[in-house]
């Protein structure tokens, strides 16, 4: 963290600080700074929210992965003890819904949430009373399988990107110049940051990491060899590397400009689930599959899903059928968003992959 200043003073006069004194951050650094800034400081999925996310948009989705999750358990032998990990939950929605469904298949697991924001922590605490908060992975129990989930939660985390430029590679960098913050390329030579065969590239090209969300993978891989267990990443993403900036900014459901009101608007870069895959199965974890959003909800029977809430509630029908639309369509999320599954190497293949 910056730490610089009181936390109501304005992120970008921290910046414009820190930036005068020491030289341009990284895109990183700042990318860190303001998510940690922005979902510090409210719910960004409320009513007047910034944006929307699947479980949200429908109690399908949520409800879709506790059968999913509940079916895991009970194929691979009905452990008695078992954690329910979410990553960044959000208004605990998704948990509350995918828990409420798995109940009915005799599925009541421990539940941790790991959330790093007040604001939010605060929300959860009313849709799942009876979990247990951490800050990050290290403090989940150890001592039995765990079944995670992650909904828009690696997106969150913050991308280092490479440029090239005439002299070589380097950090993309943010500077301060004439009342604003711009992106620009720093003077360390960073060329050995890549591997060899991604070296060569026109002037301008960006190659986008995320550090962050290999970590966390590795970390939940490992967990699934020695603990047991499955885990689902759904995200927006790409499942084959390419290159390029993905970094976006979205405020009140609108795309604005990164590098404006730094702290006010929600960072995100797509998800390079083509990286991570290696780095779960490095760990001797199962790569289950990574497939569109759309296919696996429909895997799921979220179609029957739909049909029959819709019988019960006619008057809902056409919300329900629009809200499953929007949750599997080509051109809405079933497309670009996937879902990855991992699972223990003793634990079964999972449905929709
Ligand atoms: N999964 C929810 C919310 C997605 S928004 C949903 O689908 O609706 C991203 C979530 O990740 C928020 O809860 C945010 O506070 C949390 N988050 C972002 N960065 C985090 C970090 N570094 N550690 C823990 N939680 C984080």
């Amino acid at each position: 963290m910056t730490g610089a200043g009181a936390p109501s003073e304005p992120l970008a006069a921290i910046f414009e600080r820190l930036i005068r004194a020491h030289g341009p951050i990284s895109l990183m650094h700042y990318m860190g700074e303001v998510n940690a800034r922005y979902y510090a400081s409210r719910d960004p999925l409320g009513g007047d929210g910034d944006f929307i996310t699947a479980p949200e948009i429908s109690q399908m989705f949520g409800e879709l992965i506790g059968l999913w999750l509940a079916d895991m358990w009970i194929r691979a032998g009905r452990e008695d003890v078992i954690h329910y990990v979410e990553l960044g939950p959000g208004r605990g929605t998704l948990a509350r819904d995918a828990l409420r469904a798995a109940r009915r298949y005799g599925f009541s697991p421990k539940v941790h949430l790991v959330e790093s924001s007040t604001a939010l922590k605060a929300i959860q605490l009313e849709a799942v009373p009876h979990a247990q908060w951490h800050d990050d992975l290290s403090t989940v129990p150890g001592d039995a399988p765990v079944l995670v989930v992650a909904n828009e939660f690696l997106d969150a985390l913050p991308v280092r990107q490479l440029v090239m430029t005439p002299e070589g590679w380097r950090e993309r960098m943010v500077d301060w110049v004439d009342g604003r913050f711009v992106p620009m390329a720093g003077r360390q030579p960073m060329d050995a940051a890549l591997p060899e065969e991604r070296r060569q590239a026109e002037p301008g090209t960006i190659v986008e990491t995320c550090p962050g969300a290999a970590a966390i993978v590795y970390e939940v891989a490992g967990r699934l060899v020695d603990q047991g267990g499955a885990a689902l990443f759904i995200d927006y993403g790409h499942d084959v590397t390419r290159n390029g900036s993905t970094l976006q900014a979205v405020r009140a459901h609108r795309m604005v400009d990164p590098f404006t009101m730094p702290g006010e608007a929600d960072l995100t870069a797509h998800v390079d689930f083509a990286s991570l895959a290696p780095m779960a199965a490095s760990r001797g974890c199962r790569w289950l599959g990574t497939v569109p959003q759309g296919r696996w909800l429909r895997e799921l029977g979220i179609e029957t899903r739909t049909e029959a809430l819709a019988a019960r509630a006619p008057e809902h029908a056409a919300a329900l059928h629009s809200q499953k639309d929007r949750l599997i369509g080509e051109g809405q999320m079933g497309a670009l968003f996937k879902v990855m599954g991992l699972a223990g190497p003793t634990w079964p293949d999972g449905v929709g992959f």
